[in-house]
């Protein structure tokens, strides 16, 4: 198990005139962790975030960052503030400059990075949240999706080992709120540690590897996502619903169907759960194959002789550069968040599948669909175009 990055001991906070927002909160975060922190308004989510990288300070007990306890001083805090990027909810309270290069550059050259690291941190964080070519542009003209990855990558200019999101999908549509979801998978992947607050339960439910339900200030529970949404009380208590999956399971087990232990946390789960129940899995089923593209090695050529000869088959594109790519290629996708079980759930219908990405999610690709073939005996080709 990976080394701890975070860890909050009875840390308690009440604000200048204001009631006591923290209430004596103990936990830890391990070094790339996707955690959720869900609460209804008002359960001190963000409160809590704002102690992250000491924007806050707890009025008692303590925090402590990569096992240091975190000290209050100017020159400690700008080290923590390097290392842990804060994304506000609202973009608008974030972007400050009158361009987006000025305002991405606005972090690294306040930490007193070069001009040349400056700019290479900008380019390459403007590049991994698909706002190349936007340099120029005046933030308030962009869209709500646009600002928010104009905060993002103000974050990642600076290189941060830790990401901390306040409410990353409010006010974005559902394919805006997906493509951020995806994002940050994309950033996790790539060795970061996340922590999200939101209210969205049925958006983090498969995403999160662990939960942490708030409410009054204190922890309600902190668990895997399907322990930590699957009691009723709680979430009744903290005026939140049971993502639809594991209601679902509930409402199967309870008609007396023998379901796997294990609860599902995406529909592909669902529907393994589903097939041994029925005892549909043994039949002889003709499945689909999937196809994983890495965009940053694939020729034009290639991908248009493939889809010719697929013309049916699905497209996917996990992170941003594959999706920038589709737009290039003038193709039309079908997934573009959860896209590896999207494509398992197409092969077991019969149907191929091609998965655009790059690098190392490619690899996740073959990783997960090979586990999934071992797990439930249905085997699925997966190939490199
Ligand atoms: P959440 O992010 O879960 O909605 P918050 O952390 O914003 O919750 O708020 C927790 C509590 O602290 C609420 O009761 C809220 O009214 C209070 N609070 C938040 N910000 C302030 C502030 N600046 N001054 C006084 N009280 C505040």
């Amino acid at each position: 198990m990976s080394s701890i990055i975070l860890e909050a001991r009875d840390i308690r906070y009440r604000y200048p005139r204001g009631m006591e927002a923290i209430q004596g909160i103990s936990f830890h975060v391990r070094k790339g962790e996707k955690i959720a922190l869900v609460g209804p308004n008002g359960a001190g989510k963000s409160t809590l975030l704002l102690m992250f990288n000491g924007m806050l300070k707890p009025d008692s007990g303590g925090l402590l960052f990569d096992n240091e306890p975190i000290q209050y001083d100017k020159t400690s805090l700008r080290i923590l503030r390097r290392r842990v990027g804060f994304v506000l909810q609202n973009p608008d309270r974030q972007i400050i400059a009158p361009t987006v290069f000025q305002d991405v550059a606005f972090g690294p050259t306040n930490l007193g990075f070069s001009e040349e690291e400056v700019n290479k941190g900008v380019r390459a964080a403007l590049r991994h949240v698909g706002l190349e070519g936007f340099e120029r542009r005046p933030p308030h003209q962009l869209s709500g999706g646009e600002k928010k990855r104009v905060a993002i990558a103000g974050v990642l200019a600076m290189d941060p080992d830790m990401l901390v999101f306040d409410e990353p999908t409010a006010g974005l549509d559902p394919s805006g709120s997906e493509d951020i979801m995806d994002l940050l998978d994309e950033l996790n992947q790539e060795g970061k540690t996340v922590i999200i607050s939101t209210h969205d339960i049925e958006l983090v439910y498969p995403w999160a590897d662990r939960a942490i339900l708030m409410l009054e200030g204190r922890i309600l529970q902190e668990d895997v996502p399907e322990v930590a949404f699957g009691n009723p009380d709680l979430i009744r208590k903290a005026r939140l619903s049971m993502p639809t999956l594991l209601e679902l399971y509930g409402e199967i087990s309870r008609r007396g169907l023998e379901l796997p232990e294990q609860k599902p946390r995406t529909v592909l789960e669902m529907m393994n759960a589903l097939d041994i129940a029925f005892r549909t899995g043994d039949k002889q089923k003709s499945l689909g194959s999937i196809v994983v593209g890495d965009v940053d090695l694939l020729d034009s050529g290639k991908l248009c002789a493939w889809q010719a000869a697929h013309p049916h088959a699905a497209i996917g594109a996990m992170g941003t550069r594959a999706k920038e790519r589709a737009v290039h290629e003038k193709l039309t996708l079908d997934f573009t968040y959860g896209v590896i079980d999207k494509c398992i759930l197409h092969a077991l219908r019969g149907q191929d599948s091609l998965i655009l990405t790059t690098g190392s999610m490619a690899a996740r690709v073959f990783t997960r669909v090979e586990e999934y073939s071992k797990e439930s005996g249905n085997f699925i080709l997966v190939v490199s175009l």
